[in-house]
């Protein structure tokens, strides 16, 4: 492992700190604000305008206007994606700004920023303005004496409580097929990354986009998120982040006013390696499964089981990449990890780490944190792990992997389905007929063969068991801000 902690990219200067509402950069009601740290030191970077419930309630009241009088809901469809598309233009002129925010405030990779998170965000919104124009009902033939038709409406005011490990994807995986359907949002991005989100704002009012229709309200969680989820007036929560949080989400929308929710929560995701697989493709996979964006992801493959025959040799390639690996400044193109986004985070890694060794795992590789400086972890590998063991049962969102051995495909299913979680899951083999089973036989929402985070806007993606319901991406998404109205009407003398 080595460290790096060099940079040329200039970050630059932070333009927007405030909230904004109804098309205006806002200081919150209370006049308070908090920081924004720069996980590479610890040190703030900014002080950001902290909303609260009244904040929120501010948002929802220019939302709920927009969508019950305003234009965006009652124009056209294509109107709505010309607007969207010219948002995914500007994202893209901008994309050096925005990928050093979500690098100096999330720790991320810039390269990868630049050349993932960002163009991934304008083609999920030119994706979804294609859409906007083919929302469609059908018609209803029903029985004699009767005939219908269903309208497919935008459900209204949604409220976006999204984490900080994806600024940017987050912010548009919720955001544009809201907009598409004819939506208003007031969106809470985590307090740990806001810095994008208000630049998006930013650009969306320069892409035309209606005051009201985009709300952005920066806070914690237990005030400004609790307030969005128990808000009377908001139709509709889409949440991304822990199961823990929510539940707490489900329930307060539940007592409030029933909205609906969906909820992309966390995974503790199975890797199946089987004996017939390219060790050295596999190695790629099963490594940057785990180990892309310093294990902040939710689908990370974290539980990775390989056929005994392959084990041995996987196991010493995995060993040499982690060890190849280069922790450091997120800016520095020869840096592959950066640190881990805040130091909360860092320090429940750690602490998993700790855990694991007590509980008797072979720590392998990696374990310790990096520098003196930063929340830098080494990527960190663990063998002799059964599914009982912390480290194997809960989610610890941190380059932290648990390495199992198998003897037969049986046996891997029913290890792989041993847990509570259900989000993601890949298959490494050349047998057809043992990927067809497997990913007919586990209980997830993803699977992955022959690859592993392979993401697609078209391709739905969500939960089975605690790892949630509803889909982000694809026409799927789209439904979610949809709601269906069937209109009946009696029919006579027809001749059928
Ligand atoms: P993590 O634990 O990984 O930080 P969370 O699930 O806590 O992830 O956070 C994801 C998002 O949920 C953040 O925007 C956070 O502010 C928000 N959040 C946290 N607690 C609550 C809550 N009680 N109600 C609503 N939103 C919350």
């Amino acid at each position: 492992m080595g460290s790096h902690c060099e940079s040329s990219v200039k970050i630059p200067p932070i333009k927007f700190t405030k909230l904004f509402i109804n098309g205006n950069f806002v200081d919150s009601i209370s006049g308070k604000t908090f920081d924004t740290i720069d996980p590479r030191t610890g040190e703030v970077i900014t002080k950001v305008s902290l909303g609260d419930r009244e904040d929120v309630d501010l948002a929802v009241k220019a939302a709920r206007h927009a969508f019950d009088h305003g234009p965006w809901p009652r124009m056209s469809g294509f109107e709505r994606g010309r607007m969207m598309m010219k948002l995914a233009d500007l994202i893209e002129e901008n994309v050096d700004e925005i990928a050093a925010l979500d690098a100096v405030n999330g720790g991320k990779l810039f390269t990868l920023c630049k050349a993932i998170d960002i163009p991934v965000a304008a083609r999920t919104l030119r994706y979804y303005a294609g859409a906007a124009d083919k929302i469609h009902g059908t018609v209803l033939k029903m029985s004699k004496g009767l005939q219908g038709y269903t309208l497919r409406e935008p459900i209204g005011v949604v409220g976006s409580i999204i984490p900080w490990n994806f600024p940017t994807t987050m912010f548009f995986m919720k955001a544009a097929p809201a907009l598409a359907a004819g939506c208003t949002l007031v969106v809470k991005p985590a307090e740990q990354t806001p810095l994008s989100a208000l630049y998006y704002a930013h650009l969306s009012k320069l892409a035309g986009i209606p005051d009201g229709v985009l709300n952005v309200v920066n806070g914690f969680g237990e005030t400004a998120g609790a307030a969005i989820s128990a808000h009377m007036d908001i139709d509709k929560v889409t949440f991304t982040g822990s199961t823990e949080v929510g539940r707490k989400i489900m329930a307060a929308a539940a007592a409030s006013n029933l909205k609906p929710v969906s909820l992309e929560l966390g995974g503790k995701s199975p890797l199946l390696i089987f004996d017939d697989a390219d060790i050295d493709q596999a190695a790629d996979i099963a490594f940057r499964g785990m180990f892309y964006n310093k294990g902040e992801i939710c689908v990370a493959s974290s539980r990775v089981y390989v056929q005994e025959g392959i084990y041995e040799k996987l196991v010493k390639k995995l060993v040499e990449k982690a060890k190849a690996t280069v922790v450091g400044d997120p800016f520095d193109p020869q840096v592959n990890q950066g640190p881990q986004t805040d130091k909360k985070q860092f320090e429940k890694i750690l602490s998993y780490i700790e855990h694991g060794k007590r509980e008797g795992a072979t720590l392998l590789t990696g374990g310790k944190h990096v520098g003196q400086k930063g929340y830098y972890i080494e990527p960190t590998i663990f063998t002799d792990v059964n599914e009982d063991m912390i480290i194997t049962k809960e989610e610890i969102f941190g380059p932290v992997m648990s390495l199992m051995k198998f003897k037969t495909m049986e046996e891997a299913i029913k290890r792989a389905n041993n847990t509570t979680y259900g989000l993601a899951s890949g298959i490494i083999t050349k047998n057809l007929n043992v990927a067809n089973t497997v990913s007919r036989s586990i209980r997830a929402g993803v699977v992955w063969i022959n690859c592993y985070t392979a993401f697609d806007v078209d391709c739905p993606y969500g939960g089975y068991k605690i790892s949630g319901f509803g889909r982000d991406f694809g026409l799927e998404a789209l439904n979610q801000y949809l709601q269906i109205k069937s209109v009946v009407t009696p029919i006579h003398d027809s001749p059928w």
